[in-house]
């Protein structure tokens, strides 16, 4: 069959070996842990769930619900960012509701990008902003996040003549898979950067509540200028462990959100409203499963860490984050170092090319795993580092 051409500029799926590994292990009836994907372990808080299922059985949500979203829940984002922020939206113009972030994240391209158009993208970063650009006929240009740079981009190595071609620029912070944070005064960069080169910044926030020692994330569009440059994509499924309901939201610039909305009324009929009435609930209801979450987070997160850098990779501490990104010995390839501690322990990371040229040399440990699992995990680390010394 012949494929369009878009389908075949996709990069190649790296980890089918891997992959095949896992399932022959399993098969095998070897237990593997993984500590792969990024998906709370512990389940959507109850008040949420009893929410959804009280306005399941109302049929008025039955039929199709508007792209738009229902006011309330538009409402309850621009409530929940003011409250949490201090950031000022208007819940008609400046919101958008998404089946999940991912979905907005992979269509958002669609509105910016012309063929050959280029995105800075951040390297190494969650794969759909790429995706999403070559999907539009883009071409993402890598923004390296260097380790001695604290993981964040370097404007100043762009090239004039890639600035100038460039619509778009992408940022995530909390950053997957680095774990690295930015401060205001990054964003307050960024956004000059914007302005002096007239470009877009999508920022994705996903994990903003997800974080320890009491640090509290800041939103990109708490800088004035912002809002005239950008948006921010946020979504409940971190913060309210509902990743399998789908749920998240654009916020920020009104002609960028009007934008998406054009190209999502055009393709789809937006969130089951169950789900919506369910997110109003999560968003304006008790909050306090968040600090009992990241309680179990840190504590998970500090006793991996110990035994990451006992067995001899290193790591920096994330501050924020379900993830630990781990630098490997020299002399593998992330997809060896993968391999290898499968055949060898039976655990499961995510290797770092998977995330762009730069994710070279590291894997990401994601602490969203029982503490029985964690614990049986660590307890295979170390004893593999003995016998292997
Ligand atoms: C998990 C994640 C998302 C979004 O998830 P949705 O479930 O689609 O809302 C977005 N960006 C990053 C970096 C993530 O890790």
């Amino acid at each position: 069959m012949e494929l369009a051409k878009r389908l075949n500029r996709l990069p190649p799926y790296l980890f089918v070996e891997i992959n095949q590994k896992i399932a022959e292990l399993r098969a095998k009836g070897e237990e593997v842990i993984s500590f792969v994907v990024g998906d709370p372990d512990l389940p959507t808080p109850s008040h949420i769930i009893e929410r959804m299922c009280q306005a399941a059985q109302d049929s008025t949500n039955h039929r199709y619900p508007e792209t738009a979203g229902l006011p309330e829940l538009c409402q309850a984002i621009a409530g929940w960012y003011e409250k949490r922020f201090g950031v000022t939206l208007d819940p008609s113009r400046e919101v958008l509701p998404l089946i999940g972030s991912k979905e907005g994240i992979g269509h958002v391209s669609l509105c910016f990008i012309e063929p050959g158009g280029l995105a800075l993208v951040p390297d190494p970063s969650y794969p759909p902003y790429s995706l999403g650009t070559v999907l539009a006929g883009g071409e993402p240009y890598s923004m390296p996040l260097k380790e001695e740079n604290d993981f964040l981009p370097d404007f100043e190595t762009i090239p004039s003549e890639v600035i100038d071609r460039a619509k778009l620029m992408w940022l995530n912070y909390p950053n997957n898979p680095t774990g690295a944070i930015a401060g205001l005064d990054f964003f307050e960069k960024a956004v000059h950067f914007a302005q002096q080169h007239d470009l877009l910044i999508c920022h994705d926030a996903p994990y903003t509540e997800v974080a320890f020692d009491g640090y509290k994330p800041p939103s990109f569009l708490q800088i004035s200028g912002a809002k005239e440059r950008g948006v921010e994509f946020h979504s409940l499924s971190k913060t309210y462990h509902m990743t399998g309901w789908r749920i998240g939201m654009m916020v920020g610039n009104a002609d960028m959100v009007n934008a998406l909305f054009k190209v999502k009324s055009n393709l789809d009929s937006g969130v089951p409203q169950a789900i919506q009435y369910a997110a109003v609930e999560a968003l304006l209801g008790s909050q306090e499963h968040i600090a009992e979450h990241n309680a179990i987070l840190q504590r998970r997160r500090d006793k991996l860490l110990k035994v990451i850098n006992e067995i001899g990779l290193k790591a920096r501490t994330p501050q924020a984050t379900f993830y630990i990104w781990a630098k490997i010995p020299q002399g593998y390839t992330s997809i060896d170092f993968t391999k290898k501690l499968l055949d060898e322990t039976g655990i499961a990371v995510t290797p770092g090319i998977g995330y762009g040229k730069e994710g070279e040399g590291y894997i990401r440990f994601s602490l969203t795993i029982s503490d029985d699992r964690l614990e049986q995990g660590m307890n295979r680390l170390l004893v593999w580092h003995r016998r292997s010394r």
